[in-house]
């Protein structure tokens, strides 16, 4: 209860200000479910909102075991290195209410967690009002307020989580492992095509020439697909996360997009349709949400799904009844 007993205004000078226990309390109101809550971030969010936007946002994505929070922990403490500071948000499409997560364990990036320049928040879990995607676009914000240079945005590649990501970051990479050639048959090339760079990771002792192999593979593939942002060629590049090789490799070719999209003004352009973009996935989670919770629909939806399966009723007709009850009581 806390985070209650500072006003909009103590919470907004604070952040400014860069203060660590102060932002984290935002955060959490941000992360509330409850309305009152609700209200309260959104009244702080329209006050920062000149303040933010001024990060590099980069998102991070691979399936488990390709070397992300080892990668985060290389990477980020290499940008603090170089005076940048760092925030870690994750998005874990398997948090739930109740907790657990796949990337919220604590013993990840401890190193790059000690860095007095970077600050690490694990997942928030979802719930009703936008659930991750709102929660996690609106810390990312106020990071930025708070003067975050680079956000990084880390989730498991599972398959939507990724879009996700997509939608709220500016350069987006993909991290993988050797063995591809199996791998990028069966691999769904709808994700390659999301990426800016793609990172063979663990390119080092026995494994190096294998990482090199890969690497050539992927830029093979990447030769036939839908660049994921215009005007920049996606490549492939290997780094080894544990002995913090290529990394600097990784921030060049950060830079070099950074520079490229600011230039022919993709980069403004992609930002702007992610906002509209999420003021549209905002709308509808909003709808489905009013929808689903409405006491008449709660209660018909069960004995019209029944009534579906059995073939005593059409899909349409349930559907244009369950409207209609939905309708009519929202407009009493
Ligand atoms: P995540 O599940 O994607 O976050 O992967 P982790 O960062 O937890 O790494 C999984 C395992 O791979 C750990 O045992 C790491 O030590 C190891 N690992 C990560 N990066 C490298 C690397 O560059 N080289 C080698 N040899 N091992 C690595």
């Amino acid at each position: 209860k806390r985070e209650n007993t500072l006003s909009v205004e103590e919470l907004y000078e604070g952040i400014l200000k860069g203060e660590r226990t102060i932002l984290a309390r935002a955060i959490t109101l941000i992360e509330s479910n409850a309305e009152h809550h609700f209200q309260k971030a959104q009244e702080l969010l329209t006050k920062l909102l000149p303040h933010a936007g001024k990060a590099l946002r980069i998102g991070i994505t691979g399936v488990p075991g390709a070397g992300k929070s080892t990668f985060i922990e290389a990477f980020g403490t290499y940008l603090c290195g170089l005076g940048l500071k760092v925030a870690v948000l994750a998005v874990d499409p398997s948090s739930s209410v109740t907790g657990g997560s796949i990337l919220g364990d604590k013993t990840r990036m401890e190193e790059l967690a000690r860095n007095p320049k970077a600050f690490i928040r694990p997942s928030p879990s979802s719930g009703k009002l936008g659930g991750v995607h709102r929660k996690t676009r609106e810390t990312m914000l106020v990071c930025e307020a708070a003067g975050f240079d680079v956000i990084l945005v880390e989730t498991v590649g599972v398959g939507q989580s990724e879009v996700l990501v997509r939608e709220m970051v500016d350069f987006f990479m993909l991290l993988v492992l050797t063995g591809a050639g199996d791998e990028l048959q069966g691999m769904k090339k709808g994700i390659m095509e999301l990426a800016d760079g793609i990172f063979v990771n663990k390119a080092d002792g026995d494994n190096k020439p294998f990482a090199e192999k890969t690497k050539r593979e992927y830029n093979q593939v990447l030769h036939f697909l839908q660049p994921a942002t215009k005007g920049w060629e996606t490549k492939a590049y290997t780094c080894s996360a544990l002995f913090h090789e290529g990394i600097d490799r990784v921030w060049e070719t950060v830079k070099a997009f950074d520079e490229n999209t600011k230039r022919t003004g993709i980069f403004e352009e992609r930002r702007r349709k992610q906002t509209k973009e999420w003021m549209r996935s905002m709308i509808l989670d909003q709808l489905q949400f009013s929808f689903f919770n409405h006491p008449a629909v709660k209660e018909l939806l069960p004995k019209f799904e029944n009534e579906v399966m059995a073939g005593n009723r059409t899909v349409s007709s349930a559907i244009d009844s369950l409207f209609q009850h939905y309708f009519q009581e929202q407009n009493e």
